[in-house]
């Protein structure tokens, strides 16, 4: 699904063939998950294929690396001009990149001292949207998110997603179709691999940074929020403030605008098609294609 015998991957300056690239059995960070990566997406627009915010995501990609400590020494405009080459050599219009920085191999829990033990790899595939395109029906997880005295919140760090995957696996056991976290403190914090947001009498919510990813489809939606005159409230808000809500979507890079059915089998009642999040989605479709969004009638 996400690479064959053609597939051709870019590893530390040179393009070369996902199949013959294995990583470091000792690598620090396929023992550790001490490692950072991004995830982004380019859309074939009428101008030709365009990167959505390709700057903030390596932008992202360096800080992570710099919260965590992986020395990053790499030129972010030399990986956005690689990642298009990932997309042309492997005939890609529409597609999702993945950046991963890695570490040599590495025993220890010291941080490399040296550039040369870092590594970075771009590959690319086609993926749909992530969540589907049907209505979510969520879970509120028994597993919160990291507190941010554990680790880098705002850091998209390897191992940080075996949280992710202990509260999707628990979701998805239950019959639901995805998770919502929880901070440490009891407070919404975001899905797996999602920001949340929620409508209530005509405004959106979004629970503030400090627990979660700081989503830059979270920053994307907040911008046409402003530009379609919808008020974003930040904030620290409780389950029952969810439950109590007109609507909900969630949003990332891999899920687009996702809408959400219900939160433990609470449904919103407002219709998809009437809230502001369906507003979002059609002008985040236009804004990713380069289109003029028009409101609908
Ligand atoms: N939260 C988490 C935990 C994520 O993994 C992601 C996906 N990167 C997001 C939020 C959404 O971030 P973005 O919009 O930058 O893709």
């Amino acid at each position: 699904m996400y690479y064959n015998e053609n597939t051709i991957i870019y590893l530390n300056g040179a393009f070369v063939k996902a199949t013959e690239s294995n990583p470091d059995m000792y690598s620090q960070t396929l023992h550790y998950g001490y490692g950072v990566f991004e995830g982004i997406r380019a859309y074939n627009t009428e101008k030709g294929t365009k990167i959505f915010k390709e700057k903030e995501h390596y932008v992202r990609l360096k800080r992570s690396c710099e919260l965590i400590n992986i020395p990053f020494e790499f030129d972010i405009d030399e990986l956005i001009k690689q990642s298009y080459e990932v997309l042309k050599k492997n005939n890609l219009k529409d597609a999702y990149i993945r950046p991963l920085v890695y570490c040599n191999p590495n025993m220890t829990l010291v941080k490399p001292n040296n550039v040369s033990d870092v590594n970075i790899m771009i590959c690319a595939w086609e993926w749909g949207a992530y969540l589907g395109d049907k209505m979510l029906n969520l879970m509120i997880s028994s597993f919160c998110r990291p507190h941010p005295r554990s680790v880098k919140v705002e850091a998209k760090a390897c191992g940080h997603y075996v949280n992710s995957i202990l509260a999707t696996n628990e979701a998805k056991a239950a019959g639901y179709d995805e998770a919502l976290l929880l901070d440490y403190n009891g407070f919404l914090a975001e899905g797996p691999g999602a920001n949340l947001f929620f409508q209530k009498d005509g405004q959106l919510f979004t629970p503030q940074l400090g627990s979660i990813l700081a989503g830059i489809t979270r920053a994307t939606v907040i911008e046409i929020a402003a530009e379609l005159g919808i008020k974003v409230n930040e904030g620290l808000y409780k389950q029952e403030d969810l439950l109590a809500a007109d609507s909900a979507f969630y949003c990332g890079t891999a899920a687009e605008v996702a809408p959400i059915a219900s939160v433990n089998k609470n449904v919103f009642k407002t219709a998809w098609k009437d809230s502001l999040g369906k507003q979002i989605q059609d002008a985040y479709q236009c804004r990713v294609l380069e289109k003029k969004y028009e409101l609908a009638k």
